[in-house]
């Protein structure tokens, strides 16, 4: 790893033991984690020691990631950015402007290995996970970004890569991005979106984690669910729907199926009414989505007429969902379309 260990990866604990073992005293371990959690250089970390912010500087970084390029949409508040790895890694993530603040939607992973056949972030594949610090570093920067405009405030894990298969250091993020002597950011305000790793969501609900779990489900059967997601060949939708029941009884959160429309294949009325079935007596909300077009991708999206029935069905059969809002659709909104835009040299 170039030598350089990532601070941001390290609980208070870690740090202290790390800068005990370099002879200094243990109270600066609360002051680098202070600083380090606000995105200050080390330069700029006033109250360490020269030296140490020297030695600091040769061994380790601060910020192991740097906003690479930004992209405001013309339509919205929404900036779509790509940001550098210490490795030269590329990775996108989303800053969308609500009423209630700011969110962004951070990527887990550098690229994904999961297939799913509408998303643009498997197409190479998956490079490597991020660590801990990688994705708080993702947020630092963002915050940055914003300067005096704001701070985010919600986080959805929607980016690029499956959260759920990089298990320990998402959680190790969520338990950081968390710490009130760090960004203080409740986890009632962050949203983990798995394709449906059966023994990892069963495993996260152990961790008692007050987060919102969201379920890519797209389809109310595994006849058309394993013809866009590999993963339900592994997990059938019995399987994942069973895993998700227990999660919502033990946790008392309610659970959010993402569904994106795509034309013929998902999008009918009868598959509504599928769905209704499937969820029915869940506390539960449904997100649809009109499908993200992607070049690479032969699958199109529901018309906005489909759409609309589509929900409508729902809302007749006692279903809570909304059509979510459109953003940043002229900047490669949808996962991976960014990223992969810059691989082929085009950003
Ligand atoms: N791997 C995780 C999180 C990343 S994807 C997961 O599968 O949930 C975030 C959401 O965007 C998922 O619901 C995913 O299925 C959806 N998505 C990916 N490509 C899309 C596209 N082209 N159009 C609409 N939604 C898409």
């Amino acid at each position: 790893m170039d030598g350089k260990q990532i601070l941001l990866d390290m609980t208070q604990d870690e740090l202290k033991q790390y800068l005990m073992s370099n002879g200094q005293p243990a109270f600066r371990a609360k002051q680098l984690f202070g600083w380090l959690h606000k995105g200050v250089p080390f330069a700029d970390m006033r109250n360490l020691p020269g030296a140490l912010r020297e030695q600091l500087a040769q061994e380790c970084f601060d910020l192991p990631m740097e906003l690479h390029a930004s992209f405001p949409s013309q339509k919205d508040d929404t900036v779509k950015f790509l940001f550098a790895c210490w490795d030269g890694n590329i990775i996108e993530g989303v800053l969308m402007h609500y009423h209630y603040g700011y969110s962004l939607c951070i990527s887990t992973q550098i690229g994904c290995k999961m297939g799913c056949a509408f998303c643009a972030s498997t197409l190479n594949g998956c490079v490597r996970s991020l660590t801990a610090g990688e994705m708080l570093a993702e947020v630092l920067l963002a915050n940055r970004f914003l300067g005096d405009k704001g701070k985010v405030g919600h986080i959805v894990l929607m980016g690029s890569g499956e959260p759920l298969d990089n298990y320990d250091n998402v959680v190790h993020f969520l338990r950081l991005v968390n710490d009130p002597e760090g960004l203080n950011i409740s986890l009632r305000n962050i949203s983990l979106s798995t394709c449906g790793l059966v023994p990892q969501i069963d495993r996260l609900k152990e961790e008692r984690l007050p987060v919102t779990l969201s379920i890519s489900l797209h389809a109310p059967n595994d006849g058309i669910r394993t013809q866009i997601m590999p993963i339900a060949r592994t997990y059938p939708i019995g399987e994942l729907m069973q895993s998700v029941r227990s999660y919502v009884a033990d946790t008392g959160r309610r659970v959010v199926f993402e569904y994106a429309l795509i034309d013929q294949l998902n999008s009918k009325p009868e598959h509504a009414r599928e769905l209704a079935k499937l969820v029915r007596g869940l506390q539960c909300h449904v997100n649809l989505i009109p499908l993200n077009y992607v070049d690479e991708r032969h699958l199109m999206p529901a018309s906005p007429a489909a759409v609309q029935t589509f929900l409508k069905t729902l809302e007749g059969e006692h279903i809570s969902a909304t059509v979510r809002r459109e953003m940043g659709s002229d900047i490669g909104g949808a996962c991976g379309q960014l990223r992969r835009r810059h691989l082929e040299g085009n950003t």
